[in-house]
């Protein structure tokens, strides 16, 4: 371990710690309240798996692309309250990148940004640190950013490869020991 610095596991949000919507064979976030009551919500053993992986001894963030406010498809009261359904989740810090894909930012995934931001803030171990996501741009991003890539299977990434790929998110703890 880098002296001084502490390991991380960052999480996405969609796909990862919530259910995914599942559209023409990809996913996509909830657009509504009555939407995520429906088809999506907190995957059951989510609390219980960053609990877990905080009480390893890790900082835990969830870090996560949300443009749908800007691209007008939700609104920002109803993004809150399918974000506030969060809060029993014990992440240390968290990460939003808001911008537009074409906004040209630096923090969407699968570019660095929120996860350099985060280095910076925490003092994070990068090398010695984990991001666990479910897309392409989840992969792009811990490669960028120097951490290693955990991909939770989903029928719509049975392509990509990862650092480490787990069939659900429970079996996580077993790989950040
Ligand atoms: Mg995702």
């Amino acid at each position: 371990m880098t002296e001084g610095k502490i390991r991380a596991v960052f999480f996405d949000r969609d796909g990862v710690i919530l259910k995914p919507i599942v559209m023409d064979g990809r996913p996509r976030p909830p657009h509504s309240v009555a939407e995520y009551k429906a088809l999506s919500g907190v995957i059951p053993s989510a609390k219980e798996v960053v609990e877990k992986v905080k009480a390893a001894g890790f900082l835990v963030f969830l870090i996560s692309n949300q443009p749908d406010i800007a691209y007008g498809v939700i609104s920002k009261e109803e993004w809150h309250d399918i974000q506030n359904t969060l809060a029993g989740v014990p992440f240390d810090d968290v990460f939003i990148c808001f911008h537009r894909r074409d906004d040209n930012c630096s923090c969407m995934k699968p570019k660095p940004g929120l996860l350099l931001q985060a280095a910076e803030k925490w003092n994070i171990d990068l090398p010695n640190s984990f991001l666990v996501g479910d897309t392409k741009d989840d992969v792009g991003a811990a490669h960028a950013a120097g951490v290693k890539s955990v991909l939770v299977r989903q029928p719509y990434n049975e392509v990509l490869s990862a650092d480490v790929i787990i069939d659900t998110l429970s079996a996580l703890s077993a790989v950040v020991e």
